[in-house]
């Protein structure tokens, strides 16, 4: 008995001394659900940029894109608890568990809930060439082509997913859906004109706007946006589609059992992270709010999640949409 206290003693013993020591010099990954250049992955790499700071190490990011995200929580769900992997996913943490029969992670057990990051509103664009000025005129152009539109998107679950699925239940009209690994991509296309319109977060179509690269519509949040490329946007609500509200959040996320030291160090580097001048300022212009609540810690960004689950779950089942 006294032999086993000790050992656990030692045990303690190292791993404090070892989380005095963390990160050290080996490097944290940061996983992205995503593929790279769209607004999960610029979130992430804005914050491993101000994370770095107070943690003292490296922080690299991994893209394991596909499956609207899961792969990526998957791997994460799945990888060694040593405090060098964690996870910044979106609402599709909370939206895939309706959507995918069989899932390889679960998302309230499997994973040490960090804090939320922030919460971004999207945007309803088109491709550059599509005939319609305004909200009412994109209503008219989706009529007169239905059975011809691509609505692109970053796959089952994702949060373009989400807003594309209200967003044809609301105006009843049906799109073929075309999934792409992540909104970076399908991003290119729609400047092209390779699809018609999608739905993605203010922090990666802001910049388009501006440019004249894509055209924009409507704000999926129940307010406007003051930022200048967007203040002039109508909300889905006020264009007519009551109650339209769909607002991404993103968070950060440890695989379970990962050691309390480690997340209280990380938990705290993150805090300061959110309050860092270049991380807030990069991310106001994009159209984010950086969450100043109780959210920022583990036990109350877990709440939110529960709560997220309760709220999505029965909108996705209703819509009837499933994938294996
Ligand atoms: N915006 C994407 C989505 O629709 C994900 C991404 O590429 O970050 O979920």
């Amino acid at each position: 008995m006294k032999l086993l206290i000790a050992a656990v003693a030692l045990a303690a013993l190292s791993l404090g001394a070892s989380a005095q020591n963390y990160p050290g010099d080996k490097p944290i990954t940061i996983v992205v659900p995503f593929a790279a250049g769209g607004p999960t992955d610029k979130v992430a790499r804005d914050l491993a940029e101000a994370i770095r700071k107070p943690l003292g190490g490296q922080v690299i990011i991994e893209n394991v894109a596909g499956a609207g995200g899961t792969l990526g929580h998957t791997k994460v769900a799945k990888a060694n608890a040593d405090g060098y992997t964690f996870l910044l996913a979106h609402i599709a943490m909370a939206t895939a568990p309706a959507l995918y029969r069989k899932m390889q992670y679960d998302t309230l057990n499997d994973f040490e809930y960090l804090g939320l990051v922030n919460e971004v509103p999207m945007t309803l664009i088109a491709r550059p060439t599509l005939q319609a000025s305004n909200y009412a005129e994109l209503i008219k152009w989706l009529d007169a082509n239905k059975g011809k539109i691509n609505l692109a998107n970053a796959g089952l679950g994702s949060a373009s997913h989400l807003c594309g699925l209200l967003f044809q239940q609301s105006i009843k009209i049906d799109m073929t859906t075309v999934p792409y690994k992540g909104t970076g991509p399908a991003m290119t296309d729609l400047i092209g004109g390779q699809v018609d319109i999608m739905c993605d977060q203010t922090t990666n179509t802001t910049g388009q706007i501006a440019a004249g690269k894509v055209k924009a519509y409507a704000i999926t949040s129940s307010k406007r946006q003051t930022t200048d490329a967007l203040k002039n946007l109508p909300t889905l609500n006020e264009a007519g589609l009551k109650g339209f509200n769909v607002t991404i959040w993103h968070g950060l996320y440890a695989p379970k059992n990962t050691p309390k030291p480690v997340l209280d160090k990380v938990n705290a580097a993150l805090k300061l992270a959110l309050k860092d001048a270049d991380f807030v300022k990069r991310q106001e212009a994009l159209g984010a709010d950086i969450v100043d609540d109780a959210r920022v810690n583990p036990a109350e960004h877990k709440k939110f999640v529960e709560s997220e689950l309760a709220k999505w779950g029965p909108v996705i089942k209703a819509a009837g949409q499933y994938a294996d």
